[in-house]
């Protein structure tokens, strides 16, 4: 295939587009900005269409002699020890990119670190199994069992809220599982995913064994999306632009981790001071960006007074403002038309109302209690640091809630009662049901993923792994 090539090369500090081992410059470029301040922190090279399709030629290359399991597993597992030991560096730009508190860095630093030794550990079990064929009538002399071969090459796509986690989630078991990568970050936040590339470079990665893509969803990301070639493809982010990658991406298989509204239900017996207290982190943490933050908490109405209560001090004490600020619980949101559209669907939701007034970038943490039904605070991923109380007449009904929406994540069910808790987790519609916690627990070596409008297919390095790969069936004729 022809490329143009509309850059000049260069072996300098990450670029923003890296193929073949090597950080490219282009013409066109974007700013990546400080969350809190909008000092320019970086100018990236955007990657053109014509960028995208020769990084896919490379990887197509490079993934023809796939990597053998033993490299893989060492060169994931050094990974692992190098976030660790750039943890100072990766938390200052993480905080500087994404608005993100320096506790929330932490968090996510760590669990960067744990999932790359996950997937160090999961290089080294790919392993296909014994297909008994001789139990057939007229196979009797015939011996025949799988491999499981590397789909080729895997395109991960990116969403800002995440930017360390989710990139790994998606590289780390591709590269686990034999496979090349071409990955497209996130826009407002690609410095750390430029960081996880230069790490797995560092660690002994085989140039052409992970490409670097940045730029916008509509042009990069839709190139990118458009190739066919790419065999599989990872996405993170909204609903609706999944839903155009689905469309896009022809006979690739592929993981969609999407949006939601996320529920955690109270019952009437639940211990309101663990409710109070993990719901003070689970729906706030990460400016309430995180896809199964606690968005609407639908309380049994004879406890739903008391916990609106313990939930209004808990919210009123917050602090918003600069991240980089020890005393700041909350920093802004990942720009100010994004807090203008939650501020105003606080507004609009009526009920009682804590905080939620609008500075800039930052949102006050909010606490809305009995919005009214149908608002889009209700209805819609509010993505923000609000967290909707809904008195319900019981479990039975905040299942019917939980149901009849159209995401199908997490939900947390605070309960005491062990026959209700394992009736709501067996029969909720959704992806993981967490009882006496919130919709927000995530451990990474679980199976994570939504169904309905919230996904397809799951994530967690074991799972990822498998599915980024192929049975193929191998069958002697033993004559
Ligand atoms: P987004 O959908 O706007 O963007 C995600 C990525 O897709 C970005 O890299 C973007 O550039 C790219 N993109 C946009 N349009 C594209 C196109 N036409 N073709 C190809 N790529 C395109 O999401 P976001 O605002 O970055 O992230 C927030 C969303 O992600 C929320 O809805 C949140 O719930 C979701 N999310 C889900 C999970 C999960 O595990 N289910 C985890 C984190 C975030």
């Amino acid at each position: 295939m022809t490329v143009t090539r509309p850059t000049t090369r260069s072996a300098s500090a990450e670029t923003g587009v890296l193929i073949d081992g090597e950080w490219q410059r282009t013409r066109a470029t974007f700013p990546v900005r400080d969350k809190f301040t909008g000092e320019v922190l970086a100018e990236l090279a955007q990657a053109a269409p014509e960028q995208v399709a020769e990084a896919v030629t490379v990887a197509s290359r490079a993934s023809r002699v796939p990597l053998p399991p033993a490299d893989r597993e060492r060169i994931l597992r050094r990974a692992a020890e190098l976030v660790a030991d750039r943890a100072v560096d990766l938390r200052e730009t993480y905080v500087a990119e994404t608005g993100f508190t320096p506790a929330d860095a932490d968090g996510e630093i760590a669990r960067t670190a744990e999932l790359f030794r996950l997937c160090s550990g999961e290089a080294v079990r790919v392993a296909g199994e014994q297909v008994p064929v001789e139990a057939t009538p007229g196979s009797e002399h015939r011996l025949a069992f799988t491999i499981r071969v590397p789909v080729g090459v895997v395109g991960a796509i990116a969403p800002f809220n995440a930017p360390l986690s989710t990139v790994v989630h998606k590289v780390g078991p591709a590269i686990a599982a034999g496979n090349a990568v071409v990955l497209k970050p996130a826009e407002q936040t690609p410095l750390s995913a430029l960081a996880v590339a230069r790490i797995l470079l560092d660690a002994g990665l085989p140039a052409g064994l992970l490409q670097v893509v940045c730029g916008p969803g509509e042009t990069t990301g839709d190139a990118l999306v458009r190739d066919s070639r790419i065999r599989f493809f990872t996405f993170t982010g909204s609903t609706a632009v999944g839903r155009r990658i689905k469309a896009a991406s022809g006979l690739a298989r592929l993981h969609l981790e999407l949006g939601s509204n996320s529920a955690s239900i109270v019952a009437a017996d639940a211990d309101l001071d663990l409710v109070a207290r993990l719901v003070r982190r689970a729906g706030f943490r990460k400016a309430g960006q995180v896809c199964t933050s606690v968005q609407r908490l639908l309380v049994d109405r004879r406890v739903a007074d008391e916990l609106a209560e313990r939930l209004s001090r808990a919210v009123a004490e917050l602090r918003a403002g600069d991240p980089r600020d020890p005393a700041t619980d909350v920093g802004p949101l990942i720009d100010a038309a994004e807090a203008r559209r939650a501020g105003d669907w606080v507004a609009e939701a009526g009920g009682a109302v804590v905080g939620g007034a609008v500075d800039g970038a930052v949102l006050r943490p909010a606490l809305v209690v009995d919005p009214a039904p149908g608002s889009r605070l209700l209805e819609h991923e509010a993505f923000a640091p609000v967290v909707a109380l809904v008195p319900v007449d019981g479990p039975d009904e905040a299942a019917r809630i939980v149901d009849e929406g159209p995401y199908g994540l997490q939900t947390g069910v605070f309960t005491r009662d062990l026959d209700r808790a394992f009736h709501l987790a067996r029969t909720l519609r959704v992806g993981g049901v967490i009882v006496n916690d919130t919709s927000s627990y995530h451990a990474d070596l679980m199976p994570y993923g939504g169904v309905k409008d919230s996904g397809l297919g799951v994530e967690g390095p074991r799972y990822a792994v498998q599915d980024m790969t192929d049975p193929k069936i191998i069958v002697l004729n033993l004559r």
